[in-house]
């Protein structure tokens, strides 16, 4: 199955992905974590993209669509995949169904004050990217990641100016997809206000899975 997540930063994407990996059997892909690794490892793109990611900007369409592109043309992608965080822009979203067709797009239905709660209290692991929340999914050790032992830390882009200005270009340039994908026939709305738990039980209803 091929599916794209969309929904605002913190709507709990990330975490989803990571429960219905399991359940679906493709990969997990995430432009905003292929983003962080590359900075992690100071590549070219790494360097490229930073300033733009911690300023709470778009990277250009032209640098993430070919990242995507080559992404899916990998083999473990060929029978389906979770695309989280891509497509975040209506020329993105055109470029994307050139080369591959999705078959759902799951909606992430959650007002503005639980995004801000979710962003605020974000940490991830640096080395396996796995997120917490400090109240609604707190590590054993705050500074340890339960599932690699490797060191958790607060992204640079859920700072408070961040935030403000990741929501603004949200609305601005993301939220459009939703009547863009409403009108193909293929979007579903999940509920995602309520806990993981039940997030995924609306997720495999609203899938029939
Ligand atoms: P979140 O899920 O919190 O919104 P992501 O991890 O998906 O964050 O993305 C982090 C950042 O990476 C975005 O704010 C943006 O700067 C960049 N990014 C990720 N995906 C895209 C994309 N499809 N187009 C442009 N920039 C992107
Ligand atoms: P996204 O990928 O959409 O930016 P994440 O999956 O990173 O969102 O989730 C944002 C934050 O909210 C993380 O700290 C995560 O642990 C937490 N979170 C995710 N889903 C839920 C939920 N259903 N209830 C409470 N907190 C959640
Ligand atoms: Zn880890």
């Amino acid at each position: 199955m091929k599916l794209i997540f969309l929904g605002p930063p913190g709507a709990g994407k990330g975490t989803l992905a990571a429960r219905a990996v399991a359940l679906l059997k493709v990969p997990h892909i995430s432009t905003g974590a292929i983003f962080r690794s590359a900075i992690a490892a100071q590549s070219t793109l790494g360097l490229k993209v930073k300033a733009v990611i911690d300023a709470g900007k778009l990277v250009d369409d032209a640098v993430t669509i070919e990242l995507v592109k080559e992404r899916l043309a990998q083999a473990d992608a060929q029978a389906g995949y979770i695309l989280d965080g891509f497509p975040r822009t209506i020329p993105q979203a055109e470029a994307l169904s050139a080369f591959s067709a999705a078959d759902k797009v799951v909606n992430f239905d959650i007002p503005d004050g639980a995004v801000l709660e979710r962003l605020g209290g974000r940490r991830v692991c640096r080395n396996c990217g796995v997120n917490y929340h400090i109240v609604f999914n707190k590590p054993k050790n705050e500074k340890v990641c339960d599932a690699c032992g490797g060191e958790i830390y607060t992204r640079d882009d859920d700072r408070e100016e961040a935030v403000q200005k990741r929501l603004e270009v949200y609305r601005a340039q993301t939220a459009p997809l939703i009547d863009f994908y409403r009108q193909k026939g293929i979007l579903i709305d999940v509920d995602a206000r309520p806990s993981v738990d039940e997030v995924v039980e609306n997720f495999k209803k609203a899938l029939g899975v």
